[in-house]
């Protein structure tokens, strides 16, 4: 069965001033669906094609190039627009922001790691808050690769992820990915966040 495109869960122009319109409508209409269609041409008539995603991801190393990117352009995509909310910003909420404390020290300190994670990226990829057994931790992935891939370098389940490709930012903050970093915490959908540390 081919993959699809998620729907936004909210309107392109819901993420201003933080997240321009234009720039969700691109990311989402044009990025996210090219990673799906290439996910979909890449598996079409192989034993990858009835392959959940989380599966191909999980082995990605094992699978070709445009499997490993593709799908996880479209994991990570959609995993990005939950974790986003006209409503978010503010302070963490629930079990996960003691577990931040736990971790970090403090909210800032996350923040502040998380920031570095994403802007000490070269060239494109991810910036990750993920769960390891209950333990938070802070990475970062080069291009569409994540922490639940078998060739990631660092390993957890995300709870939290910000996308430091310059499609992401460009059209409004240009070469200051660090701006884009800072007001990304405005729109972080926390009740989401919590909900997946809870799941586990
Ligand atoms: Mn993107």
């Amino acid at each position: 069965m081919a993959f699809t495109l998620p729907p936004l869960p909210y309107g392109y122009e819901a993420l201003e001033p933080h997240i321009d319109k234009l720039t969700m409508q691109i990311h989402h209409d044009k990025h996210h669906q090219a990673y799906v269609d290439n996910l979909n041409k890449a598996i079409a008539g192989t034993e990858n094609e009835n392959k959940s995603l989380e599966e191909l991801v999980k082995h990605a190393g094992t699978l070709s190039a445009a499997i490993r990117n593709n799908g996880g352009g479209h994991w990570n995509h959609s995993f990005f627009w939950e974790i986003l909310s006209p409503n978010g910003g503010g302070n963490p909420t629930g079990s996960v922001a003691k577990a931040i404390d736990d971790a970090f020290g403090s909210f800032e300190a996350m923040q502040e790691k998380f920031n570095a994670a994403g802007a000490g990226r070269f060239g494109s990829g991810w910036a990750w808050l993920g769960n390891v057994d209950g333990k938070l931790t802070i990475c970062s992935t080069p291009n569409q690769d994540n922490p639940l891939m078998d060739v990631a370098e660092c390993k957890c389940q995300p709870v939290l992820g910000c996308d430091v490709w310059e499609h992401a930012y460009y059209l409004k903050y240009q070469n200051k990915r660090a701006d884009y970093l800072k007001a990304f915490w405005n729109v972080v959908n926390w009740k989401k966040v919590n909900e997946l540390f809870e799941k586990k």
